[in-house]
């Protein structure tokens, strides 16, 4: 397959001069802060490769002309964020069992020219329970965004035989709890029993205007309990800061952040990224 030179700048497609190896980027609409390109352009560099990634903004009704553009152009791989991981799938000749088993996509990648769509939120989610070699026997998932899926389908993996998801919404989580054959717990009952892992999947403590608050009541942590906030910035959220200072172990956005890009990297390159140096990377420019 022959694709002219050039990539999607947002606003229109450039030619650079590149080859078709070196066109990534991310879409999402609208695409607010995202740490995707600082990862993915350390990993480049680490590899010496000669590629640029991209935060590409594609409002929902561009993202056809630009699913056609990804063929007919050089772009090697795509992250895919909100709201387009459900709608990205009709476009791809190739979705994997995990990707599909959740029904979200966020990561694209060329196997020669089959145009495949992968979901590594999934492998991220469970990578940080992996290193701690922990499987809980109960969890609750707070939140029933796209988020929640990720987290369901990681736990569900795992083996964990107590779970539920609850919501603010409460149509949303009954949704899921079905498609996941899970429990539903009443947003307002959610801390009325005991879990051994709760996931913050919302956007409750995240910075700006919901920086200050907390899905949990700091009172109701135990100290057996593992909190896991899929939020990473700040890397402390107030509900990660509680459950600390309950005694609590607790788990960062910022690991599944990772371990999810490495994911992608490799899928998009056959390089495994160094996880502990992306971190470090990471933690510097968020501290900036
Ligand atoms: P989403 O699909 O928009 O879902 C957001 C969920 O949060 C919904 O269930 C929503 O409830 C709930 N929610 C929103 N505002 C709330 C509030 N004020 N109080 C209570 N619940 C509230 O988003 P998503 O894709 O799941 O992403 C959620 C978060 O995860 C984002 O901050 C995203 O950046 C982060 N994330 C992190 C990673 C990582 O690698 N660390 C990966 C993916 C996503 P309703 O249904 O009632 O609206």
């Amino acid at each position: 397959m022959v694709r002219p030179e050039g990539w999607f700048s947002g606003t229109g497609w450039r030619a650079v001069g590149m080859t078709m190896n070196g066109s990534y980027g991310i879409i999402g609409w609208p695409l607010g802060h995202t740490m995707s390109p600082t990862l993915h352009s350390w990993g480049f560099e680490q590899f010496g490769m000669d590629a640029r990634y991209t935060a590409w903004p594609v409002a929902p009704d561009e993202l056809a002309p630009f699913m056609e553009r990804v063929r007919t152009q050089p772009v090697a791989g795509l992250s895919v964020t909100i709201p387009h991981k459900q709608t990205v799938m009709p476009f791809l000749d190739r979705i994997s069992d995990r990707a599909a088993r959740i029904g979200a996509v966020n990561t694209v990648y060329w196997d020669g020219d089959v145009l495949c769509g992968e979901n590594t939120d999934i492998t991220g989610f469970v990578a940080p329970l992996h290193a701690l070699s922990f499987v809980p026997a109960s969890a609750l998932v707070l939140g029933a965004g796209g988020a929640a899926r990720a987290a369901l389908a990681g736990l569900k993996e795992l083996g964990v035989t107590r779970l539920a998801v609850t919501n603010r919404t409460l149509a949303k989580a009954e949704a899921l709890a079905a498609a996941f054959a899970v429990d539903c717990v009443a947003w307002e009952s959610r801390m009325d029993s005991g879990w051994q892992l709760v996931c913050n999947t919302t956007p409750l403590g995240m910075s700006g205007a919901e920086e200050a608050r907390s899905p949990w009541d700091a009172q109701v942590f135990s100290s057996d309990m593992l909190a896991y906030d899929i939020v990473y910035n700040p890397l402390e959220t107030r509900f990660l800061r509680e459950a600390r200072e309950a005694g609590c172990r607790t788990v960062s956005g910022l690991d599944m952040f990772v371990q999810q890009g490495l994911a992608q990297f490799a899928l998009w390159t056959g390089q495994s990224m160094d996880a502990a140096g992306a971190k470090g990377h990471l933690l510097g420019a968020l501290k900036g």
